[in-house]
């Protein structure tokens, strides 16, 4: 099979040459092993900070090696009685068309008919428990709150507007970065205004649609927008700190806020999260939001690019916002 390996760390925005497409090939299946075709690789925000050769919550990405990830795909080839044929699985070997690993690295996944196996990579997986957590055991959503969400137009922010909405949130504001996915907030994704953060200052962008404050900031962008946010918030105002994209390819020192004076003043509760650290809500998640979907409460939005060798190109467009919703590579 096909993978994409990531070959030297990228400085800034990374380039072509910090990967390299290798050809691997498989032996006889041991017993217990798998073969998968996979169907979609995830391209993920996450990934550029994993490029790096510093301490994270996860360790860096080895040179020289795949780069791992969520992907789905079926199983071609069976010597475990656990994953027969035609199983359809989520695993997190990554940006491959095929892989073949002991039964035990995937996880069967039901079809759901008429839909692809992708939503297992978003709405349906990792992005929309995200939301979930991030509204629900981080910032402590309560009924009639005034939620703000930046990169609201993505797989994360797409989800965090909805369920607040569907959890008796109040008025939901949401940021992007074009005028179609400002549309699209308002009318596919339930939120009661949005805006365009390149139009002008964030700051007064979100002052303008949100007059009367604001009460919880799920924040996947930092920067100007954590910043806006501060200034927007009511006494005992709460932020999920989810992502900070603004400052993942940027080489400079990044800043913080100039107003964190608001947090003593105002009473603010900045938590930051990774979705490590609340798996546990996973089957409440998904009980809830099975019942949603079911009722056709839930929009989504991909934005699939074609082929393995186009990986990389999907993951900076994604960094760049060239995606509504999940981007997704279809192998
Ligand atoms: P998205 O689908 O939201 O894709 C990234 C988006 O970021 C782009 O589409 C772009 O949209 C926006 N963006 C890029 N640069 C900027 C910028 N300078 N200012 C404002 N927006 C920008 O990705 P995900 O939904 O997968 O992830 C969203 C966030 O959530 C990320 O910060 C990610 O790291 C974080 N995350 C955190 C997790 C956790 O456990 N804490 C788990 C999963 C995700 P636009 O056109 O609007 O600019």
């Amino acid at each position: 099979s096909t993978e994409i390996q990531l070959i030297r760390r990228p400085q800034g925005w990374p380039v072509a040459e910090d990967f390299r497409t290798a050809v691997v090939d498989h032996p006889a299946l041991q017993p217990g092993e798998v073969r998968v075709r996979n169907e979609f690789i995830s391209v993920d925000p996450y990934m550029r900070g994993r490029m790096n050769d510093t301490r994270s919550y996860v360790a860096p990405y080895p040179l020289g090696e795949a780069i791992k990830g969520g992907a789905v795909g079926r199983v071609v080839e069976s010597a475990s009685e656990e994953l027969p044929v035609g199983t359809a699985v989520l695993h997190q070997h990554g940006w491959m068309d095929g892989v073949q690993a002991h039964a035990d690295t995937f996880r069967a996944v039901p079809e759901i008919p008429g839909l692809p196996l992708s939503l297992r990579l978003h709405i349906l997986g990792m992005t929309g428990l995200t939301a979930y957590v991030g509204l629900t055991a981080v910032a402590g959503l309560k009924e009639g709150d005034t939620v703000f969400v930046s990169g609201a137009a993505g797989a994360v922010g797409s989800a965090v507007g909805q369920i607040a909405k569907l959890l008796g949130a109040g008025r939901v504001i949401g940021s992007a970065g074009s005028a179609e996915k400002v549309t699209l907030l308002t009318e596919k994704y339930g939120y009661d205004a949005a805006f365009n953060y390149k139009d002008g200052n964030v700051r007064e962008l979100l002052a303008a649609a949100a007059p009367e404050g604001i009460d919880v900031y799920f924040d996947n962008v930092g920067g100007d927008h954590l910043e806006a946010a501060l200034d927007a918030f009511n006494d005992g105002g709460r932020a999920a700190l989810c992502g900070a994209i603004s400052a993942y390819n940027t080489t400079d020192r990044v800043t913080g806020p100039d107003n964190m004076a608001n947090l003593i003043t105002r009473g603010l509760r900045l938590q930051g999260f990774t979705l490590g650290s609340y798996l546990h809500l996973g089957q409440e998640f998904s009980e809830r939001m099975n019942g949603w979907f079911a009722d056709g409460k839930i929009a989504f939005d991909e934005t699939v690019v074609d082929g393995i060798e186009n990986t990389v190109d999907a993951f900076l467009d994604m960094m760049r916002g060239a995606n509504t919703g999940k981007m997704l590579v279809r192998v």
